[in-house]
């Protein structure tokens, strides 16, 4: 093995606008300069990864992984990284943007078949739209059929593109730039179509996340003179919901059913009816902290199904004041949320107004 994978992770990505720097954003689970990291791994064609980066990061278990800070653009910490492995005697190197989470291991041997009779082998894909080159005042129009969109990761042979990046003194967006201006030759492999490159939040919609189901369920008797609250509304009743918290059934389901969804047990879990701290507390602020749990895990809700079951207060009554109060509540828009009311054939404690109770379906995804 005398392969070297280099892995750019060092950028801003200032058009991703988040907090998170896009190679740390969650994705799938992970971190997205994993996912590139894990398959590097995983491909066995590697003696040494480099991940160049900027950012503070824990030291990863693998030892074939070394660490280095990066240069303020692509260019100079693609620099650096080669400086770094100069005497290291590899006889190739890819070179990889952290920015594309999605190829395959396929195209990682791919390209180091093709290396073995070549200086630099690039993955291209073809374009589909119309493309206009202005030069000054000038429009021409190229022919879509000449046309090559790069990928990475693009594999060299270290001597020939470390003499090269030295010897470079401008701004370059990728390393096969370096062959074209000296005129050196490509070979070009094609490409995938999954390989795209994120830039926006927009784009990870391009990639597929991952949907999780959650059940949820709950029943509260009712009680004369107490406050009933639904979804987080104080409806207007002659009882109320008897619980150690304010019994909002509509709203302990959904934590249940959120819950569920992320895998993370139940409410009792969180909010144990034994505990002092949690008598009387608002439904509202319980389901605060389990949202936080969710957005931490960078999961969002697609949507909620609500069966309410009760045959008094009407669920048609008070359904769009019900949907209002989730939707600000779960920061949701209101068409995610369905709320349909139940009666029971006056049967039982439900239909004889002694209890309501309150089903929920979740669905979530992992990454926003
Ligand atoms: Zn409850």
């Amino acid at each position: 093995m005398s392969d070297c994978f280099i892995l750019l992770a060092a950028g801003k990505g200032k058009r991703f606008k988040s907090n998170t720097l896009k190679q740390f954003h969650i994705l799938n689970g992970k971190p997205l300069i994993d996912h590139s990291i894990e398959k590097a791994i995983k491909s066995k064609i590697f003696k040494e990864i480099i991940v160049v980066t900027n950012s503070k990061i824990k030291k990863p278990k693998d030892k074939s992984i070394t660490i280095i800070k990066g240069g303020s653009e692509r260019f100079e910490s693609s620099m650096k990284a080669l400086a770094h492995i100069k005497n290291k005697k590899f006889k190739n190197v890819y070179i990889h943007d952290a920015a594309r989470p999605n190829f395959s291991i396929k195209l990682l041997q791919k390209l180091k078949k093709e290396l073995v009779n070549n200086n630099a082998v690039i993955p291209y894909i073809n374009t589909d739209h119309s493309v206009k080159y202005k030069n000054g005042s000038n429009l021409i129009n190229l022919k879509r059929e000449n046309l090559i969109l790069t990928q990475t990761p693009q594999c060299f042979d270290f001597k020939t593109l470390y003499k090269l990046s030295s010897n470079n003194k401008n701004f370059i967006t990728d390393e096969a730039t370096l062959f074209i201006e000296s005129k050196q030759k490509i070979k070009f492999i094609k490409g995938e179509e999954n390989n795209y490159k994120i830039t926006t939040k927009k784009d990870l919609d391009k990639i597929k996340s991952k949907t999780f189901y959650g059940i949820g369920f709950d029943i509260h008797k009712l009680e004369k003179n107490k406050k009933l609250y639904l979804g987080g509304l104080h409806v207007p009743y002659h009882s109320g919901l008897k619980g150690h918290s304010d019994g909002d059934v509509v709203l302990h389901a959904i934590i249940d059913a959120l819950l569920g969804a992320i895998r993370k047990k139940d409410i009792g879990t969180y909010f144990p009816d034994d505990k002092k701290k949690f008598k009387n507390v608002r439904s509202t602020k319980m389901l605060k902290s389990i949202l936080i749990n969710l957005s931490k895990s960078n999961f969002v809700i697609n949507n909620l199904d609500i069966n309410l079951i009760c045959e008094q207060p009407k669920v048609s009554k008070n359904r769009d004041k019900i949907i209002k109060s989730l939707s600000k509540l779960l920061s949701l828009e209101r068409n995610q949320i369905n709320l349909k009311g139940k009666t029971v054939e006056k049967l039982g404690l439900i239909g004889r107004e002694k209890a309501i109770a309150c089903e929920v379906i979740a669905s979530v995804k992992n990454h926003d």
